[in-house]
């Protein structure tokens, strides 16, 4: 499933899309996880992509008209694009021909083309008309607790919420009301780095500790962003495919292998339907 070290790598690699006219949209499968809104075929063409963003795993871009600059720059909405569990997206020569999986394009009068390649279709494209409803008040963005790179989320912050929280702190911190974009690979790798055990109830979880917590998660999703980053070259493309990034991990993935710390083997553990990796005893 990309996370939102990929989310945040797939928005920089179509970055160069801003600025640019869109030509025409195609939409060849629109059963995503809510349908494609068909009216994109009509509204988009002719307007510019002005700004991308990222929030949690959804990528957000602002539309205007293509005169932007010299009319008033009046924003007319924003698409919605999540990758789901298998989506992703590509950057495309226009003349490259579309695969099974390739639902949704947005061609650009430059002659580069947004692709959406999803197999298993759990992704979304959906719209956001300006003066109808603001995207931050959008059902799936308003209830979304802080980027966990940004200040927002710190030590005090985490300290605060976990007090009320008696779940294990591996499911919490996966807990996108409380910090988006820590998944499972992040989730269990943070709580090695920082020494805590994944099943200690949130509230247990001391200041130090908390303060440990949140500087690990930034270290690992900003290191596996650096990584994305890297990768960008074989991201995008005909083949592209984000996959996953190669990664050296401290637990994820490595049951009953040994711990790089102390060689215990690393143990697996499900918590919230979920796989958790850990060594008990660098992890107390
Ligand atoms: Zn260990």
């Amino acid at each position: 499933m990309p996370e939102l070290p990929e989310v945040e790598t797939t928005m920089r690699g179509i970055s160069p899309l801003v600025g640019q006219i869109v030509q025409q949209v195609i939409i060849r499968h629109p059963t995503l996880r809510w349908p494609i809104p068909t009216h994109l075929v009509n509204d988009l063409p002719n307007l510019t992509l002005t700004k991308l963003k990222r929030r949690a795993k959804y990528i957000l871009a602002e539309f205007r008209r293509a005169d932007y600059a010299l009319a008033n720059g009046e924003l007319l909405g924003t698409l919605i694009l999540h990758l789901g569990m298998s989506g992703r997206i590509c950057l495309l020569a226009k003349d490259e021909p579309a695969a099974k999986h390739d639902h949704f394009d947005i061609h650009f009068q430059n002659g580069q083309v947004l692709r959406l390649r999803d197999p298993r279709r759990f992704g979304a494209v959906l719209w956001v008309a300006a003066g109808v409803d603001d995207v931050s008040q959008h059902v799936l963005i308003k209830s979304l607790g802080p980027e966990p790179l940004e200040l927002a989320f710190s030590t005090d912050y985490l300290y605060k919420q976990l007090r009320t929280r008696k779940a294990p702190i591996k499911t919490t911190i996966m807990d996108s009301h409380l910090v988006v974009g820590v998944g499972n690979i992040y989730a269990s790798e943070s709580l090695f780095r920082s020494g805590i055990n994944p099943k200690t109830p949130a509230n247990k979880v001391s200041k130090p500790k908390c303060e440990r917590l949140v500087a690990e998660i930034k270290a690992t999703l900003a290191e596996a962003i650096e990584a994305g980053g890297s990768s960008l070259r074989d991201f995008f493309g005909a083949d592209g495919n984000p996959g996953y990034f190669q990664q050296t991990y401290f637990v994820y993935g490595r049951t009953g292998e040994p711990c790089r710390v102390c060689q215990k083997p690393i143990l697996q553990i499900k918590q919230g339907q979920r796989s958790t990796f850990y060594c008990a005893s660098c992890q107390r």
